[in-house]
């Protein structure tokens, strides 16, 4: 008779039992990969039987081969863990991580592919809480608790390692075997499939989770160790005679898409404030990535896009140039980070106040997560903070805005800011009329359209001393709900442009002498395409830094500069 694996405390049959009764680990892998590759893989099957080729009974059965092809998968990963010990463990890790899976890809329409991994390995608790809500519970309920109780009652049988080993062995190889089986059977099918429809690739779950895990695992380990190449080694702070030191507010904004801007002909009123500030806005500006983690190192490098990607080692960013100038900078966070770009420049958090003695005012910060007026409150005594000597150089203070991160966006703008209502207050965004989830994001907008704003007045409370600026561009944009699709993160080359159209603004105050832009130039180029690959240089333009590393074509204001 087999002998009960699991005690009435449910999980506990987790331990082993010593027996030789039972079902061979490699049974329970089974289970759980057919589980897996059908039911956790619902997001998957639901947007191949939506592809119109895949219709007929053809379609039908490439499906099922495919399916085949997942689960061999599934379980050649599962056997290399199929031991009496570890098997109830792995397994519930594995479903787990699917089901959280599952319910993102099904919800949001997002694919996880290796940056979407790097994405979630950087993103923090603050950031990511918003996404945790009863569907996603439920989610986890259905598809990883109740088969994880269905297998805890299983009693495990324990054969010596030999034996096991050698089962083990036998399940890979099976696994190998007819894997490729059905590859070549359904070949002509799966490469026009996989060609067509790349994004499928990332929509295999959980496999492609661990994969992104894996290629960012690879990518780290294969740059060099060490400190980040060199950059802006001859850095120079070039500067006329007639002009004062530069004041240059960097605004790294957060999901805002330019579309949804008036200043860009969005047809609500969402940038009153920047209207009447007389800021130029370019209207074709391309993000490098579609997630924070992919554009915010790619916008900071000299290298561009391209050569950023396929860089076989770490650069230091534009901040290293302007510190290495001589310039003070400041990076002031009110997000998940700087993703490493800040580390050799004084940095601080919005959410911590200034000195013990200079509390965030109430209503600006709840529970650890603060408004973006925040970057600005204290402002003053952060400046103030900075290296003197650098100080009378210049000045450049990037503010990290939360800006319209979703999916809670109705976050993000404070009650009495709310021009358009009514407005979503559900994460679960497939849930809400779709009007109330466009008015929480252009509520957010609005917000921000605010936030901007009052940034210039504190730059014009500073301008006796300081030529100032402010510079403001978006890491990404964002879907909200075109096409099923929601927030953001698809592979750059399948992403709707909704995902990487980004606002970019400009404002200068009455600057003195050859600093100035003139603005009939700024406004000829509302419409010149340009993209991340130009803020490393225009910066440098914008402060008067040269640097070998600097080109005059990618600074996008350089036309309009006096010579
Ligand atoms: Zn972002």
């Amino acid at each position: 008779m087999r002998k009960p694996a699991t005690s009435a405390a449910g999980f506990s049959g987790f331990d082993d039992v010593e027996t030789p009764h039972g079902w061979n680990p490699l049974t329970l892998a089974t289970f759980a990969s057919l589980w897996s590759a059908s039911v956790c893989n619902w997001p998957l099957w639901r947007a191949m039987g939506a592809l119109p080729e895949l219709n007929a009974t053809r379609g039908f059965i490439f499906m099922l081969a495919f399916g085949g092809i997942i689960f061999c998968a599934t379980l050649l990963l599962l056997s290399l863990a199929a031991w009496a010990r570890s098997i109830k463990v792995v397994i519930a890790v594995f479903l787990i991580s699917a089901a959280l899976c599952a319910h993102f890809m099904g919800s949001y329409g997002v694919v996880i592919d290796p940056t979407m991994m790097l994405n979630v390995v950087q993103t923090d608790v603050r950031e990511s809480r918003d996404l945790v809500g009863w569907p996603m519970l439920f989610s986890v309920l259905l598809l990883a608790v109740l088969p994880m109780i269905f297998l805890s009652r299983l009693p495990v049988r324990r054969l010596n390692l030999r034996a096991q080993c050698g089962r083990n062995l036998l399940a890979v190889v099976l696994s190998c075997a007819v894997m490729f089986a059905l590859v070549m059977a359904s070949f002509a099918d799966l490469s026009s499939t996989m060609r067509n429809h790349k994004t499928m690739r990332y929509l295999i779950n959980p496999l492609n989770a661990y994969f992104g895990l894996v290629v960012n695992a690879v990518q780290a380990n294969a740059k060099p160790k060490g400190p980040p190449q060199a950059v802006g080694l001859d850095a120079k702070l070039v500067r006329a005679a007639n002009t004062k030191p530069p004041l240059l507010l960097l605004v790294v904004g957060e999901t805002a898409r330019a579309d949804h801007f008036s200043l860009n002909g969005y047809a609500r009123p969402t940038n009153p404030q920047l209207a009447a500030l007389g800021v130029t806005s370019f209207r074709e500006v391309t993000s490098c990535g579609t997630n924070t983690a992919a554009s915010l190192p790619c916008m900071f490098s000299h290298l561009g896009k391209r050569a950023f990607e396929a860089r076989e080692r770490d650069h230091e960013n534009l901040l290293d140039v302007l510190q290495r100038a001589g310039l003070a900078v400041l990076w002031l966070d009110n997000q998940s980070g700087c993703k490493g770009l800040c580390e050799r420049v004084p940095n601080a958090s919005a959410s911590v106040p200034v000195a013990a003695n200079r509390p965030l005012p109430a209503g600006l910060c709840d529970n650890g997560e603060c408004l973006d007026a925040a970057l600005l409150h204290d402002l003053e005594a952060r400046l103030s903070a900075l290296p003197e000597a650098r100080r009378a150089q210049g000045v450049v203070i990037v503010l990290h805005h939360m800006g319209s991160h979703g999916p809670a966006y109705f976050k993000r703008s404070p009650p009495d800011r709310k021009p358009f209502l009514p407005e979503c207050t559900n994460s679960a965004l497939q849930k809400c009329e779709p009007a109330t989830l466009i008015s929480a994001y252009d509520n957010s907008i609005a917000y921000t359209d605010h936030v901007l704003g009052s940034s210039i007045a504190w730059l014009k409370a500073n301008a006796s001393a300081f030529d100032a600026q402010m510079l403001y561009v978006s890491d990404h944009g964002e879907s909200l709900g075109e096409n099923n699709l929601y927030l953001h993160g698809l592979p750059f080359a399948v992403a709707p442009r909704a995902q990487k159209h980004v606002p970019m603004i400009f404002w200068q105050g009455a600057t003195s002498g050859s600093a100035t832009l003139p603005t009939t130039c700024l406004e000829g180029l509302r419409d010149t395409a340009f993209s991340h690959d130009n803020l490393f240089h225009t910066v440098l333009g914008l402060v008067g830094v040269t640097a070998a590393e600097y080109q005059k074509p990618l600074d996008a204001f350089a036309s309009c500069r006096v010579q």
